[in-house]
């Protein structure tokens, strides 16, 4: 094939002329596209060769190679895989033929006003795929050869990124290909070896082929020349060349899982615990999630973004990805690599995606998982069975005790914003509150602790809200459950009320205020009792009528109760009214 000049499909000329004029944030991620294909280009060999062996002739290691000529200026990011022929050149190097990236460009058409600096922080987004070699480079030189050709069918592909590129046939020993990238003079930077593996370190650690440097050494200057680096002609892996999360749970050991915790959250302390799995189906992905000791100073705000970084077949492709768990757990730490989504998508894709909802509601579920698992474990230590002898307790479930009482006091409250959020799981998510009551100070009863203490004749769950512990204490309407020894829910944390309108029951028992309505506390009440309050009821009939005219404007009945030991009188709310502390909270925010 003699050299010729072919023109760029119209939407690649646009995309490209984007790419070298805009600016960007994040230019480095060139580095991870092109890496990113070189371990692709890899894959697709190793698939191919799965039926024919002789593909990868006398080199059967893959590997990437990442090298820079500080004289020529150019960077060259080379593999061994698959390699391309001339046709595929043309074809896949010159049309847009991947749908993400079309995606991204009907996304720029419709938001023409964007600016040049948005449109770069969409491109470091997307990604635009090898396009985004023109961040860096004026010229891009292409060398492959395909897998399993004569050496003579390789293929130069070049282009200044404008609107056209040049091909020939060249004669190519190696299998695979060569970018080279003649780099623009502000890339300059990138002739250097210790900024290369910051940014490998940083995108690619986890692509599991090895990607490899020529070493470098510092050489003393020589007649007056001052000293430098020089190559030393060895090659060196500057990546990890397997993902933690990708290797077997066994060969991992509980150190490593901390380490790489810290690593990814930037938290100095280790995590709580952690669940590392594959899940095969439908959706095929790995998590590796974990539940951190600490809350973060920032917890509270609901548009904090969970803490799950987003892999698709080892290469990362963003943080923060938060349409990968619901908000009411965004205290989880972690990485998702999913097997199916493309390698560009965006946060805006994601929301969209089928296989991003599976992987939601697969995570969701191993995190619910994990803390029922930390739950049963958290009071084995009082473990005693009713013959007296306390459970075998192993190594492992012993280092789960009194972490979920540790969690629940971090993360708790944020946990109880699920009954709103997540009603598919809100009868797990139930299970796992735990209240302060009349009968413990700290937040350590469930509601199924409750249900076994309830009364006989006792047909609701309890509850009073308030701002703290004492105010909920205090309070003039558990007089009769204090005498009565009915036990009472004390519901203190700002976001209890909120929740507790998703809660109506549990476990068929319905959840009732104390300071709501005329309590009714039916069988409770005996004959005698309840005799007397009719009576009373009678006889202060005129007193009531008093009270409510004098009251009028400000309560809208007066009655005669029997919620009331020691204190002369209290207020509560309809039945179907706002509690008392939702009314003082709105009252607060002004409304
Ligand atoms: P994507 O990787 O999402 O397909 P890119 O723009 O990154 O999109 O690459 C476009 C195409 O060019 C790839 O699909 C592949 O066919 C081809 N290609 C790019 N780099 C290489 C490479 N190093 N080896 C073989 N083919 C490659
Ligand atoms: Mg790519």
């Amino acid at each position: 094939m003699s050299k010729q000049t072919l023109h760029f499909q119209a939407e690649v000329a646009q995309l490209l002329h984007l790419v070298t004029h805009s600016l960007y944030s994040n230019q480095e991620i060139f580095l991870r596209e092109l890496v990113s294909n070189a371990s692709d280009a890899c894959d697709k060999l190793r698939f191919e060769a799965l039926n024919n062996n002789a593909l990868y002739e006398d080199a059967p290691n893959l590997e990437v190679r990442v090298a820079f000529d500080k004289d020529a200026k150019t960077l060259t990011i080379t593999d061994n895989g698959i390699g391309m022929s001339a046709q595929e050149a043309i074809d896949h190097l010159g049309t847009i033929a991947k749908s993400g990236t079309k995606d991204f460009m009907s996304r720029l058409e419709a938001d023409k006003k964007a600016d040049a600096k948005e449109q770069g922080q969409l491109i470091g987004q997307f990604g635009v795929g090898f396009y985004s070699g023109f961040i860096v480079a004026d010229k891009i030189t292409v060398e492959s050869r395909r897998a399993g050709v004569p050496a003579e069918e390789g293929v130069r592909w070049i282009s200044g990124g404008t609107g056209d590129f040049e091909v020939e046939a060249i004669t190519r020993a190696q299998r695979g290909t060569s970018v080279i990238l003649h780099l623009r003079a502000e890339a300059e930077e990138y002739l250097n070896a210790w900024k290369l593996k910051s940014i490998i370190n940083k995108y690619s650690d986890h692509i599991s082929l090895p990607i490899v440097m020529e070493k470098e050494e510092w050489k003393e200057g020589e007649n007056d020349q001052p000293g430098g680096m020089v190559k030393t002609g060895d090659w060196e892996t500057v990546n990890k060349a397997s993902a933690l999360w990708t290797r077997p749970k066994k060969e991992v050991t509980d150190e490593q899982y901390a380490e790489f915790y810290k690593a990814i959250s930037h938290d100095f302390e280790a995590p709580l615990t952690w669940s590392h799995n594959r899940v095969e189906g439908n959706t095929e992905y790995t998590q590796l999630l974990y539940i951190p000791a600490k809350a973060p100073f920032d917890l509270w705000n609901r548009d904090k973004k969970a803490g799950v970084k987003l892999y698709v077949k080892r290469v990362f492709i963003m943080d923060e990805a938060e349409a990968l768990l619901p908000t009411y757990l965004r205290f989880v730490k972690g990485v998702i690599d999913s097997a199916d989504l493309p390698l560009n998508v965006s946060r805006e894709l994601l929301q969209e995606s089928r296989d991003v909802r599976a992987i939601r509601e697969g995570s969701t579920k191993r995190v619910l998982s994990m803390l029922e698992d930390l739950a049963k474990h958290d009071k084995h230590t009082a473990a005693e069975g009713a013959d007296g002898v306390t459970d075998v307790v192993d190594a492992d479930d012993k280092a789960k005790e009194g972490k979920y009482s540790k969690f629940y006091a971090e993360f708790g409250a944020v946990l109880k914003e699920g009954l709103g959020e997540d009603f598919g799981n809100k009868e797990r998510i139930a299970k796992l509150l735990r209240f302060a009551s009349t009968s413990s100070d700290t937040a350590s009863v469930s509601l199924a602790d409750y249900k076994a203490r309830m009364k006989e004749g006792q047909d609701a769950i309890y509850y009073i809200t308030a701002d703290n512990l004492a105010a909920a204490k205090n309070s003039p309407q558990l007089e009769v459950f204090k005498k009565k020894g009915i036990e009472v829910l004390l519901m203190v944390d700002r976001v209890d009320e909120w929740a507790l309108n998703y809660l109506q029951e549990f476990d068929g028992t319905p959840l009732q205020s104390v300071a709501k309505g005329a309590v009714d506390l039916g069988k409770l009440q005996d004959e005698t009792e309840k005799k007397a309050a009719e009576e009373a009821a009678e006889a202060f009939k005129p007193v009531l009528a008093k009270l409510k005219e004098a009251l009028k404007d400000k309560a809208e009945d007066v009655r005669v109760t029997m919620r009331l030991v020691d204190s002369p009188a209290c207020l509560v709310v309809q039945d179907d009214g706002m509690s008392t502390q939702l009314a003082r909270m709105l009252k607060q925010a002004g409304q």
